[in-house]
């Protein structure tokens, strides 16, 4: 159980504050790119790819990035940026997702990866939503990593949040299926704009 002013001290943190965590949990290694989920080789010789992953649909031709800029063709093939490069991550009680009777004071591990599929004028996280995985600075962290440090962290569930997590869905869904078997809760918190069924 945490004290009232615990709470708001880190109710009132930055949802950036990578560097309140400890350091030695996220050992740089060597990144590895991530072929995305759900897209599709046009039929061209351009190496143009389709994306099936949100209603936009991107078309997106070779050497460029989706709408969501998380999305790369890299030589026909689709890379998803922001496989383990989360540029927020933050323990943050639960009750600030806002979540109501969900394992009230309760503290849950948030972090997100650059990019986002939407434009929302009011974004209040728009440094990180509106750019690229590759312009955010990152803190490599395989799902494996993320799950062993929300649980020595004492959180409860790990939240998927601050930008529209569908952008770093790949990431998600594997820390997510790690996370299930870790007995951790999965809190989603922003729309989730996904077509996939
Ligand atoms: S996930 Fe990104 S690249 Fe894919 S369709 Fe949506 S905006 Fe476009």
């Amino acid at each position: 159980m945490i004290t009232r002013r615990d709470f708001l001290r880190i109710a009132l943190l930055t949802p950036f504050a990578l560097e309140s965590l400890p350091g030695k949990l996220y050992a740089d290694t060597k990144p590895r790119l991530k072929e995305a989920l759900y897209y599709q080789k046009l039929d061209d010789k351009k190496m143009t790819v389709s994306c099936q992953l949100c209603p936009r649909g991107c078309i997106i031709p070779e050497g460029e990035a989706g709408f969501c800029r998380a999305r790369k063709n890299v030589r026909g093939i689709l890379f998803s940026l922001g496989y383990a490069q989360p540029c927020a991550i933050h323990i943050d009680p639960i009750e600030k997702k806002p979540f109501y009777n969900f394992y009230p004071k309760s503290m849950s591990f948030s972090i997100a990866s650059a990019g986002c599929n939407l434009r929302c004028r009011f974004c209040q996280n728009w440094q990180i939503s509106q750019v690229s995985p590759l312009d955010t600075v990152n803190q490599y962290s395989l799902p494996d990593k993320i799950v062993s440090t929300a649980k020595s962290s004492g959180c409860r569930s790990i939240a998927y949040t601050y930008t529209e997590p569908t952008n770093f869905f790949e990431y998600m869904l594997d820390t997510a299926k790690l996370a299930r078997s870790n007995r951790l809760h999965q809190p989603g918190t922003a729309e989730r704009t996904l077509q996939i069924p």
